[in-house]
């Protein structure tokens, strides 16, 4: 069950978490397949210095389905999987601060390009055929 702030981190981002952590649950600390993984949110909306986030490693922790469900059929597990979390390795949390601290490389093409101009280009250059067809 895909979290709602999970919008915010990409799909790759999730994966990479997963592996930073050893491909295990952090509740019952047993290795599963990455796609049994799931990404649990500590608190749903946490705020700090006023900015929504969700997506620091404070509020991630990675979860079996098995574990996801418990934690969100029980009123006091953001205490449990706070503890959890704090008693992550140093390594561990660096590497899902700078996991969580790429961007998505998402290429868009630049605003700009003005494609009158590359087609006039184009047939200055090679002509109507070289353009249409390639070389
Ligand atoms: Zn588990
Ligand atoms: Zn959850």
């Amino acid at each position: 069950m895909p979290e709602q702030g999970q919008a915010g981190i990409s799909a790759v981002q999730v994966k990479r978490i997963k592996l930073a952590v050893g491909c295990i649950c952090e509740r019952c600390r047993r290795m599963f397949r990455l796609p049994l993984l799931e990404i649990h949110y500590i608190r749903e909306h946490c705020r700090l210095g006023g900015r929504r986030t969700e997506n620091v490693e404070e509020n991630l922790i990675v979860l079996c389905s098995a574990c996801h469900q418990k934690v969100h059929a029980t009123s006091h597990a953001e205490r449990e999987l706070a503890a959890l979390r704090s008693a992550r390795p140093a390594s561990v949390r660096g590497a899902i601060r700078t996991i969580l601290s790429q961007q998505s490389r998402t290429i868009h093409p630049p605003a700009d390009i003005d494609l009158a101009e590359v087609f006039r280009e184009a047939l200055e250059v090679g002509g109507i055929d070289l353009f249409l067809n390639g070389a």
